[in-house]
């Protein structure tokens, strides 16, 4: 059985979508979409040993080596184009994850890709900025709660028409009048345009651990008397009221 994380990662890949996991390590995604027939096969990538070792170990274990092809190397370095339909990333930082798109789809690796799952553990900002510079259009947010820990799981696809869709997704005219659109955006790149706009009500939740947090470091910085950390915690405390701004009007 998947992990609360992993199979809500999972349910956003379509069905019948041959899959590139990057990142995979134990290669419990692969193996549960292929083993439930929602995947027809799949391509596990792991950069490093102890985790392929492991990956290869599971794979064969569920007998689906025919199906599952577990490659070492960076990012998606591992695929080559026209492999896969749906690229899943899960459990890195968003800054990593970003880094390992970009370079993949500069090598042309993604230009097969319909469809990208993506988790990021941290810096969820810099993957949906990605994909909106990149032209992909966000048509799913969840975030998943195990262990005290709040995740994101962001799934995207190719659209001709992206970039009108995206200009209404990211169009910040709900938000409170005066954050102002360059605001705005930051915060929907931030908080998740789509859980905004819904509403999602665990979003209230996982904000109050990271306003939790974000408090935290203003107080560490406030017992500095250097010009940097006030300026620091000065914007730290904008952020965080423009946050409890946003989060105070959803629906
Ligand atoms: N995707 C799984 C999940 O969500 O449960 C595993 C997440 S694990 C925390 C991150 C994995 O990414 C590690 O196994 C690590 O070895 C692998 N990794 C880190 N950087 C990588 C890269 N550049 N290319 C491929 N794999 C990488």
């Amino acid at each position: 059985k998947l992990s609360k994380r992993l199979q809500t990662i999972a349910d956003l890949v379509a069905p019948g979508t041959r899959v590139a996991d990057i990142g995979s390590d134990h290669a419990l995604l692969p193996t549960y979409l292929v083993q439930t027939g929602r995947s027809p096969s799949a391509i596990a990538g792991e950069l490093n040993a102890g985790p392929l070792a492991a990956a290869k170990k599971q794979v064969k274990e569920a007998g689906l080596e025919a199906k599952i092809d577990v490659r070492q190397g960076d990012g998606l370095d591992v695929l080559q184009a026209g492999e896969a339909d749906a690229v899943t990333i899960a459990g890195m930082g968003g800054c990593l994850m970003a880094a390992i798109l970009s370079r993949g789809a500069a090598a042309g690796k993604l230009d097969g890709v319909r469809e990208l799952v993506l988790q990021p553990n941290v810096g969820e900002e810099l993957v949906r900025s990605w994909l909106l510079d990149e032209g992909w259009l966000l048509t799913a947010e969840e975030i998943v709660e195990e262990d005290g820990r709040w995740y994101e799981v962001l799934r995207a696809v190719r659209s001709s028409d992206a970039d009108a869709l995206n200009g209404k997704l990211y169009d910040t005219s709900f938000l409170p009048s005066g954050i102002g659109q360059e605001r705005g955006r930051r915060l929907l790149l931030r908080m998740g345009p789509l859980l905004l706009r819904r509403g999602e009500p665990l979003l209230g939740a996982k904000w109050a651990h990271e306003l939790e947090k974000m408090e935290y470091i203003c107080r560490q910085l406030s017992l500095s008397e250097t010009p940097e950390a006030k300026e620091k915690e000065a914007g730290l405390r904008r952020d965080m009221d423009e946050i409890k701004e946003v989060l105070a009007c959803l629906p």
